[in-house]
């Protein structure tokens, strides 16, 4: 058992507040079976109470970053018929950048997440993304890159030096070649530069979905990107 565990009376609440979403629906407001929304509904949050769920998830792994111990089998059993997942998380497969830690230990049935080496999203991800928001009801989406993403440095070598890559690596990192090429050449550092047009290419990539940008025009969903730090664990959100 974690310090945190050790600090406090480890009643049902801070459980949930541990698993990562009880501290962030206590401070809104919310009803937490509202929030974990099992036995068939949608999610209650809104898309900005989502993103600020995601906030206060992030820096509790930024100031307090340890493993705590998870009522999983509490979890598991909550949601084992449904789930309402209260955002969707479209990131990398690195093997440092699993969500469900850096946004604060977030337990079972709370994010629906699509990973794939570089956060890009080819037609298996936009229907996964479009399954979580339309038939799911997740109000939030969030593309997450990364600092020093291996995926992106292979496209930067592309567009700079035509690297051939072997197998369906250079097919898989293609999509984010044009993010390379436009910022070849600009201030600052050129992956770190393309991690983040990366990034906002392929929210806006997901707002071009007619079922997304229903949903963006009725204020049922936000979509967002975003750039997750590897030294200091900080996810920062990208205009
Ligand atoms: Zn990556």
């Amino acid at each position: 058992m974690c310090n945190r565990c050790d600090e406090r009376a480890i009643d049902r609440r801070s459980l949930l507040a541990l698993a990562g979403f009880g501290a962030a629906a206590a401070s809104l407001g919310l009803d937490v079976r509202s929030v974990v929304a099992a036995e068939g509904k949608k999610s209650a949050l809104t898309p900005d109470q989502a993103l600020a769920a995601l906030k206060e998830g992030n820096a509790r792994y930024v100031s307090s970053p340890q493993a705590c111990v998870m009522d999983l089998a509490k979890r598991r059993a909550d949601v084992a018929t449904s789930q309402a997942p209260w955002a969707i998380i479209v990131g990398c497969s690195d093997s440092r950048a699993a969500p469900e830690l850096l946004f604060g230990g977030v337990g079972p049935g709370e994010l629906f997440v699509a990973r794939n080496a570089g956060n890009m999203v080819d037609t298996a991800t936009m229907g996964t993304v479009e399954y979580g928001a339309e038939h799911l009801g997740s109000p939030l989406i969030v593309v997450l890159g990364h600092e020093r993403c291996g995926a992106v440095v292979a496209a930067c070598d592309v567009a700079t030096k035509n690297t051939k890559l072997p197998g369906s690596i250079g097919p898989m990192v293609k999509p984010i070649v044009p993010a390379a090429m436009a910022m070849k050449g600009k201030p600052g550092d050129f992956v770190d530069n393309t991690v983040r047009e990366s990034a906002k290419r392929t929210a806006a990539r997901l707002a071009a979905s007619p079922i997304l940008s229903h949903l963006v025009k009725g204020e049922k969903l936000k979509i967002v990107a975003a750039r997750y730090d590897l030294d200091d664990g900080k996810v920062e959100y990208l205009a």
